[in-house]
């Protein structure tokens, strides 16, 4: 088939999680193939894209990163307005940013309000298991499924940006799911 006659579809991404868990690390990973070891807040609320195919069609994810304001919970209607599939990230060797998660998934529907909460497109990463060889694990995989499971069965990916393990996988997962809300 000609690639113009397949069918485009644009999906809005948005990536959550507490600062320093690796949102942007993933994010230049999977786009850039890059890691940065370097910590730079990110600055200005942007997206990058990134166009994957999936059976017949064509997908652009808008991938958008917070830009710093995690910290401040301030992020505004307008990163948040439209999104068709929302990324919640934690670090496994940081239980406060796991406890997070709960926060962010009700700030994301408060926010966000999709017409069907309950069937919202979620998906968690579980980041930096490179670290440490997993002897600084503060949460387990158990756990995080076990969230994920009372969440109404949201996928969950363990993922190391610096190691580019499962970042595909994890994405292509985001693309999958975020297809079947249109
Ligand atoms: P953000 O605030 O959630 O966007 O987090 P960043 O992407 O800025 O990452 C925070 C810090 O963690 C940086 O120093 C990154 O280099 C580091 N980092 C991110 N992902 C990983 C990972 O998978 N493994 C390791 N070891 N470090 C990571
Ligand atoms: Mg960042």
């Amino acid at each position: 088939m000609d690639i113009s006659m397949k069918r485009r579809t644009l999906l809005k991404v948005i990536v959550l999680g507490d600062s320093g868990v690796g949102k942007t690390s993933l994010m230049n990973q999977y786009v850039y193939k890059k890691f940065n070891r370097q910590y730079k807040a990110t600055i200005g609320a942007d997206f990058v894209t990134k166009e994957l195919q999936i059976d017949d069609k064509l997908v652009t994810l808008q991938i958008w990163d917070t830009a710093g304001q995690e910290r401040f919970h301030s992020l505004g209607a307008a990163f948040y307005r439209g999104s068709d599939c929302c990324v919640l990230v934690y670090d496994v060797n940081v239980n406060k940013s796991f406890e997070a998660l709960q926060n962010w998934h009700e700030e994301f529907l408060k926010q966000a309000d999709p017409t069907d909460p309950a069937a919202f497109p979620f998906i968690l990463l579980g980041n930096k298991i490179d670290i440490d060889g997993g002897n600084s694990r503060e949460v387990s995989e158990k756990k995080a499924r076990e969230w994920c499971a009372a969440k109404g069965n949201i996928p969950y990916f363990e993922t190391s940006a610096k190691e580019d393990y499962n970042v595909d996988e994890a994405f292509l997962c985001v693309a999958k799911t975020g297809l079947t809300n249109e």
